[in-house]
């Protein structure tokens, strides 16, 4: 097992990886009216639920069981806005139903043209937005 240099590895079910890419697609390739336009190549935005454990040696795991989209978010082509009613409506809603899954992240696609040009350009590594999106997070989370 392969653990990142901060000490933790990610697992990530079958259904939620399932629902995520099936989500990204539908958001990719499906086109959605809004205000009386046809936009297609979205991104998706959605919440990770699953456990934290920490394993014999010390080292963190996150498995991530199922997730939720958020339909609220604002969608397009480069950015993806959430609405913080969302998390915050889910999480009650979690806490009350489903105690046994924890708040774990969220996660966004990027759709690009084709993967060769995301491959070339490691697009699949975190965006600048994201850098400063995860930095204003953790900073936050100091106060
Ligand atoms: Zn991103």
């Amino acid at each position: 097992m392969k653990y990142n240099s901060s000490g933790y590895v990610i697992r990530i079910s079958e259904n939620a990886l399932i629902q995520m890419c099936l989500n990204g697609l539908e958001a990719y390739i499906v086109t959605h009216k809004e205000n009386n336009e046809d936009k297609s190549k979205l991104e998706t935005f959605g919440l990770l639920w699953g456990h934290e454990s920490t394993l014999t040696n010390q080292k963190t795991l996150y498995s991530i069981e199922l997730l939720s989209i958020d339909t609220s978010a604002v969608r397009k082509s480069n950015s993806c806005e959430p609405n913080d009613l969302a998390l915050e409506l889910k999480r009650d809603i979690m806490t009350s139903f489903w105690p046994h899954y924890d708040f774990l992240g969220d996660f966004h696609t990027h759709p690009y043209n084709n993967y060769r040009y995301v491959r070339n350009n490691k697009l699949y590594l975190y965006s600048e937005q994201d850098r400063s999106s995860i930095e204003d997070f953790t900073s936050s989370l100091k106060l």
